[in-house]
């Protein structure tokens, strides 16, 4: 199995949301593995593209980018927990401040150049805008001043709402760049950009709202080979729990990819895969390492074939109710990884 990632895709992607942000400079969240597709490449060809920030959440994110990029321009967005001090000395990176305990410790530890999150509305990280924001970073060197939005890629009240209360934040905490808008939230408009923006899924090829369907190209491609193929006859059911049986005879292959390689079982009967253009629908339900399709259409494919996966992630949004961020995200460890440029 390979995935199979397009290097140009994903720097025109990033320049396109870097090109939408006006006069605020494009960083790139690459939490998670770069979304699943491995951050150390994702980082190399962002930053040759011209990216300069990064966002990870946890500290050996940040250290797994080690000797990319300048460690001064990865993000650490979790802060410092209690006993990461050293971790997060060692690592050089930069953490955002969330709450004035983390303050504290990073007081305690001799400071430096930090980043604050605020919370302007979603009520998960950040100092709460309604505190004594301004009080609490005193004193603080704060490279980026951040809050981040809850409902970017809904066309929602509380976008204007929590714009409103970073700006007036703002006033109060010294930065030297101040930071709001993630993918979606770029496509909001130049009030929402500042200095900085922060896409994530959009460079990966995910797409968040209509706004930005016709500038982001995909970049994930799954590839699997053909295991075995069979002769279905007429009465024959495919699968655990026999939910597709054949009405007459076809040729079906079995497939290596499962669930367990993020290939979701939410897929069963609903997916299928594309060989020379034509597309192959799946029957019946995906097991854990194993997917069955129907190969009546493609007469010529064998044993050993290579075949792509028909997964486009708004599509497989839309027809799973599973989010384009858990698609990405949850994609296994056991592909090969192939970046072509
Ligand atoms: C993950 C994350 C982003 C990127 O969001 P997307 O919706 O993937 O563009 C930006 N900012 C913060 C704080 C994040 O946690």
């Amino acid at each position: 199995m390979r995935l199979v990632l397009d290097g140009g895709a994903l720097a025109a992607n990033w320049r396109a949301l870097d090109g939408l942000s006006g006069r605020a400079a494009a960083g790139a969240a690459v939490k998670a593995d770069g979304y699943g597709l491995g951050a150390r490449e994702v980082v190399a060809r962002l930053a040759a593209a011209g990216c300069r920030d990064f966002f990870v959440a946890h500290w050996a994110e940040a250290q797994a980018l080690a000797g990319l990029v300048d460690p001064a321009r990865i993000a650490v967005l979790h802060g410092i927990a209690p006993g990461e001090e050293a971790v997060a000395l060692a690592a050089g990176a930069v953490p955002v401040l969330n709450s004035a305990q983390q303050i504290a410790r990073w007081r305690a530890m001799g400071g430096g150049t930090c980043h604050v999150m605020i919370d302007t509305g979603m009520s998960r990280l950040g100092l709460d805008w309604r505190d004594d924001v301004a009080g609490h970073c005193a004193g603080l060197d704060i490279d980026l001043c951040l809050s981040h939005l809850a409902s970017a890629d809904e066309d929602s009240a509380q976008n204007g709402a929590q714009r409103l209360r970073f700006d007036q934040v703002r006033t109060g905490v010294t930065a030297r760049r101040y930071s709001l808008a993630n993918s979606a939230g770029i496509s909001l408009g130049h009030g929402y950009h500042f200095d900085c923006t922060r896409p994530g899924l959009a460079l990966y090829g995910g797409v968040p709202v209509a706004a930005l369907a016709d500038v982001i190209q995909p970049v994930m491609r799954i590839e699997t080979r053909v295991l075995q193929v069979r002769k279905v006859q007429a009465g024959d059911s495919v699968g655990y729990g026999a939910t597709f049986t054949a009405s007459h005879e076809m040729r079906t292959a079995t497939l290596s990819l499962g669930y367990a390689d993020g290939f979701k079982r939410a897929l069963s009967s609903l997916g299928g895969f594309v060989k020379d253009g034509i597309r192959l629908p799946l029957l019946g339900r995906v097991s854990m390492d194993l997917t069955c399709i129907d190969i009546s259409a493609a007469p010529d494919l064998g044993e050993g074939d290579w075949i792509s996966a028909d997964l486009v992630l708004p599509q497989a949004e839309a027809a799973t109710g599973i989010s384009q961020y858990e698609w990405l995200t949850q994609i296994g460890r056991r592909f090969d990884r192939v970046w072509v440029d």
